[in-house]
């Protein structure tokens, strides 16, 4: 039956490029740090662009200046891997390149609201958290003329879709007490006092799907966990990490380079939140913790330089600016 062979040939070569998502689409990377084309101390905020225009922020931190730093144009999706202040920003700098790099302009408070909440509140962005973080944002967002609805939950094993962009959190091993400051009066005083943070769950990592289908992990502060053999790799597939490799407070180089060699295996590897002048020139300093991380990992290590657009396909493969 050639003719009939033929229309499903005719079919199939108008239906299967439909079905699949597009090979030579994009997602585009941009580190928001602290000094344009250097990989600083504080560094954490990536933009991830989807293929169709939505815009995640990951953990602004302290490198963002703001809800009115120019860098940020429309943002869809805020997201906060856990409280600490220099991931949901509890100060930063004044704008973009303030300061030095081992020496970060960090002068603008965003107590009690979080540089998060300041910028989700400018942009209408969801903010999109897991354990019992969502609570906290829909309400300083509603005590700031917000819409609590704003705050958006992805708890572990579930997954919610925004702009297209599947968000899942997945386990970080680490801490994710709320600082007295974010809650004030005489209740933030009194714990300040006695030295405890405010409840909220774990700490998160996130995974995202991308509608060019590009599978991310962003590890978040975490030390080695099975999930990330079991859940990160097993289940989700992801392609690219973005990995923290600071030591102290995080993984360290070597921990880190066990993750992404023998649990997560991924194509392709941001580092990121290595407390450390991780450049200097956009050149990575030798005797660093980015040199040891890169030295240990055996797939390509992409360093975060502020500014500098990459961008990767489906297979996480780095396509431009790396
Ligand atoms: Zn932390």
């Amino acid at each position: 039956m050639p003719s009939l062979r033929l229309a499903c040939a005719a079919l199939l070569a108008l239906c299967v490029p439909l079905a699949q998502p597009a090979l030579g689409q994009t997602v585009k990377v941009t580190p928001l740090g602290g000094i344009a084309g250097e990989f600083c101390p504080q560094d954490r905020a990536l933009v991830f662009e989807d293929p169709n225009g939505t815009r995640v922020l990951y953990d602004p931190g302290r490198t963002v200046a703001g809800a009115n730093d120019p860098r940020l144009g429309k943002i869809d999706v805020i997201l906060v891997s856990h409280m600490h202040g220099d991931h949901v920003g509890n100060a930063h700098n004044k704008e973009p390149n303030a300061g030095s790099c081992a020496q970060p302009d960090l002068s603008v408070s965003a107590l009690p609201n979080t540089s998060a909440v300041n910028i989700a509140l400018a942009k209408k962005s969801k903010i999109v958290t897991g354990s019992e973080m969502p609570p906290f944002f829909a309400a300083k967002l509603k005590a700031n003329g917000g819409d609590p609805a704003n705050s958006i939950l992805a708890r572990f094993g579930g997954s919610v879709t925004v702009g297209g962009v599947r968000i899942a959190t997945v386990t970080a091993m680490h801490s994710n007490g709320v600082d007295p400051d974010y809650i004030g009066g005489e209740l933030g005083k009194a714990m300040k006092d006695a030295g405890i943070a405010g409840d909220v769950g774990l700490a998160t990592g996130y995974v995202l799907k991308f509608s060019n289908g590009l599978v991310a992990y962003l590890s978040g502060d975490t030390g080695i966990t099975a999930d990330q053999d079991l859940a990160v790799r097993g289940h989700y597939g992801a392609k690219l990490a973005v990995m923290n490799i600071g030591d102290g407070f995080t993984t360290g180089p070597a921990e880190a380079a066990y993750v992404i060699n023998e649990l997560v295996k991924p194509a392709s590897v941001i580092a990121s939140h290595a407390n450390e002048v991780g450049t200097v020139d956009g050149k990575v300093r030798p005797g660093s913790k980015t040199e040891a991380f890169i030295k240990a990992v055996k797939v390509p290590v992409h360093v975060p330089l502020s500014g500098r657009t990459m961008e990767f396909d489906a297979a996480a493969k780095c396509t431009a600016g790396c």
